[in-house]
């Protein structure tokens, strides 16, 4: 007689949905990405219209009616350009720091915003994502990046910062995906006809991090546990897609990363979507 053979009985409880994201927008035009799995969808800055976010948003097959909130990192017009409709009409909650809830208030053309107010270095919950805000130099009230996880993942995100500080190195690190800021290559920068004193704004500790400042950042945080990186706020002027690729793939693979994949945001496009 032949023994049946033994049935697979063992039911393992199904993980945690994985995030997913999608960088809607990215540059000084406008900034807005999008976290989500089966359950939870959050958006972190809302600079697009909200037309035109949810245009962006059905690409990857979701919705406005699916945000269960909007994080702020900071004032700016490219990161809020959208919030005043996406809160009021769609009834978005938004949440920022005191800060940028204040310079929020000063700002008419976004009175009737009501922000749930969190505090930097903190976290806290928005649907069944953990997120945490940690500080970033740049010319803003009380500028921030985000580390978004579940028990299943961790994604960091970070663009509009002057230097690569401690404090982003150590919320980076352990991250499955980041997005971190690419914005200038700092010959095109130095070429480039704007005032001088712009371009020290831009290249000082509150401004905006170079191609070279970004590669070395990544290659710092990465390991085995980074997947892919996508390179953010790319400036039209002073940089172009292939430099800031070609620097951060360089510096990857001279550090012995080079299974972590590079992939590229755009300004009047979405992203490819990780997850
Ligand atoms: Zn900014
Ligand atoms: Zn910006």
């Amino acid at each position: 007689m032949e023994l049946a053979s033994p049935q697979q009985t063992a039911v393992t409880a199904e993980p945690a949905a994985a995030l997913r994201l999608c960088v809607l927008a990215s540059g000084s035009s406008g900034n807005c990405t999008v976290v989500f799995n089966d359950a939870t969808a959050i958006m972190i800055d809302a600079g697009l219209s909200a037309r035109e976010t949810a245009r962006r948003l059905d690409a990857v097959g979701l919705s406005l009616d699916r945000i269960s909130g909007i994080l702020i990192s900071h004032e700016h017009g490219d990161h809020i350009a959208g919030l005043r409709v996406l809160h009021q009409k769609h009834g978005i909650p938004c949440y920022a720091n005191h800060g940028t809830a204040e310079a929020i208030a000063r700002n008419q053309a976004l009175s009737g915003v009501d922000i749930h107010l969190f505090s930097t270095g903190f976290a806290f919950e928005v649907g069944g994502f953990s997120i945490e805000p940690f500080s970033v130099p740049h010319d803003a009230y009380e500028p921030v990046g985000f580390v978004i996880s579940t028990p299943a993942s961790r994604i960091g995100v970070v663009t509009d910062m002057g230097v690569a500080t401690g404090v982003i190195r150590s919320r980076l690190a352990e991250c499955r995906v980041i997005v971190v800021e690419a914005n200038h290559d700092e010959g095109m920068l130095m070429d480039a006809e704007r005032p001088w004193a712009l371009k020290q704004r831009i290249r000082g500790r509150q401004g905006h991090l170079s191609n070279q400042a970004a590669a070395q950042l990544i290659g710092d945080v990465a390991g085995p546990h980074l997947k892919r990186v996508y390179l953010a706020h790319l400036s039209e002027d002073c940089n172009r897609a292939h430099l800031a690729e070609r620097e951060v793939r360089t510096h990857l693979d001279k550090r012995g990363w080079s299974h972590v994949e590079v992939a590229m945001t755009y300004p009047d496009r979405i992203s490819d979507v990780w997850g």
